[in-house]
C-alpha cells in the first residue's frame, strides 16, 4: 500500500506530466531564451509550437499593418510571452500616424522595417526620427544581393551611408539585421556573397560601429545572423565579448516546430531542415561564457523593452 504522501505526488505528477510532456525542457540552453525576431504566424499555436519546440520561452513578435486583434489572441493564449513590434509601408504618406497609434496600443518597436528604399533616404528617415520621438527602438533589414533573381535589395546603402545616419539620429537606437549587416562584419565583403563563408577579415564596418555607436545594436537572427557567428569560431568569441551588451538572440525561422519541420532557403542548403534557432543558439553557447551567453539571449532583450526579466 502507498501511504497518503506517496498517493499525493502520483497524484501531482499524473496532473503536471501531460502539459510539461508537450514543451522543451524548461531550461533546455542553460539560460531562459528570448527571440527578438519572431514574425508572427496566423495561428496562435503555430507561435508557440515554433518557441516551446526551439526551447524559447519568450519572442517578440513583428508584424506589419493592421495586426493589433492578433497579437492580442496569441498574448491572451500565453500570458507574459510575447510582446511585438508592428512595421508598416514606408512609402506610404500615413506611415508615421499607424506606427504612432500601433505604439499606442503596446507596440514596444518598429520592425521588421523591410522595403525597396535607401537605408539613408527620407522613407527611412522619418522613421528614424518618429523612433526617437516615441523612445522606440527600429529593427532593419538590409540587403544588398538577391536570393532568388530580382527578389530586390532592402535598406540599401549600409556599408557605404549607414555611419552617417548613426550621427544624424544619436537619440534613435537602430537594431541592424540580415545580410549586409552581418556579411559586414569582415572588412573584405563588397556585396560578393549573399552569405560569406571563411575567416573574417577585422575591421568590417559592423564590427566598429558595433564599438563605437551606443545606439546601434545586433539582431543576430536568420541565416545571416547564424553564418556569421559560425563562419570564424575564434573571431566570434571575441566579437560575443567585445559586444555582449549590444546584441541580442534572433531567430527569424520558418519551421513548423523549432525543430526544423519545413524549413526551406534556398541561399542556403546547408539549412534545410535545420531550425535557425537552434542553430544560432547552438553556436553562440559554444562560443560565449554562461554569463555572457545570458545577457545575449535574455537580458539585454529585456532591458532594450524595459520589461522584468
Ligand atoms: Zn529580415
Ligand atoms: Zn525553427
Amino acid at each position: 500500500m502507498i501511504n497518503r504522501r506517496e498517493f499525493l505526488q502520483t497524484v501531482a505528477a499524473t496532473a503536471v506530466l501531460p502539459t510539461l510532456a508537450r514543451q522543451a525542457p524548461a531550461n533546455e540552453w542553460g539560460s531562459p531564451v528570448f527571440d527578438l525576431h519572431f514574425h508572427l504566424r496566423p495561428q496562435p499555436a503555430g507561435n508557440l509550437a515554433h518557441l516551446d519546440g526551439a526551447g524559447v520561452a519568450k519572442a517578440n513578435l513583428l508584424t506589419r499593418g493592421g495586426a493589433l486583434d492578433q497579437v492580442k489572441a496569441v498574448q491572451a493564449a500565453a500570458p507574459g510571452r510575447f510582446t511585438w513590434f508592428n512595421s508598416y509601408d514606408v512609402t506610404k504618406p500615413d506611415a508615421e500616424q499607424v506606427l504612432t497609434q500601433a505604439v499606442k496600443n503596446g507596440a514596444q518597436g518598429f520592425g521588421e522595417m523591410k522595403f525597396h528604399v535607401a537605408a539613408d533616404g527620407p522613407e527611412l528617415r522619418r522613421m528614424y526620427a518618429l523612433a526617437a520621438d516615441l523612445r522606440v527602438p527600429i529593427l532593419i533589414h538590409f540587403q544588398e544581393v538577391d536570393h532568388t533573381p530580382n527578389e530586390g535589395t532592402w535598406s540599401t546603402g549600409f556599408a557605404k551611408v549607414f555611419e552617417s545616419v548613426l550621427k544624424a539620429y544619436p537619440k534613435t537606437t537602430f537594431i541592424g539585421h540580415a545580410d549586409a549587416f552581418w556579411a559586414n562584419i569582415s572588412a573584405d565583403y563588397h556585396n560578393e556573397a549573399v552569405y560569406p563563408a571563411g575567416p573574417v577579415k577585422r575591421g568590417g564596418v559592423t564590427d566598429k560601429w558595433l564599438a563605437d555607436y551606443a545606439n546601434l545594436l545586433g539582431d543576430m537572427s536568420a541565416v545571416s545572423g547564424s553564418n556569421a557567428m559560425a563562419r570564424d569560431p575564434e573571431f566570434t568569441a571575441d566579437f560575443l565579448k567585445r559586444h555582449q551588451d549590444k546584441l541580442l538572440f534572433g531567430s527569424d525561422c520558418s519551421c513548423r516546430d523549432g525543430h526544423g519541420a519545413g524549413y526551406d532557403n534556398p541561399a542556403a542548403p546547408r539549412m534545410a531542415g535545420k531550425c535557425v534557432a537552434r542553430e544560432t543558439l547552438t553556436v553562440v553557447k559554444r562560443s560565449a561564457s554562461p554569463v555572457i551567453f545570458q545577457k545575449i539571449v535574455w537580458g539585454n532583450a529585456h532591458k532594450l523593452l524595459r520589461i522584468p526579466a
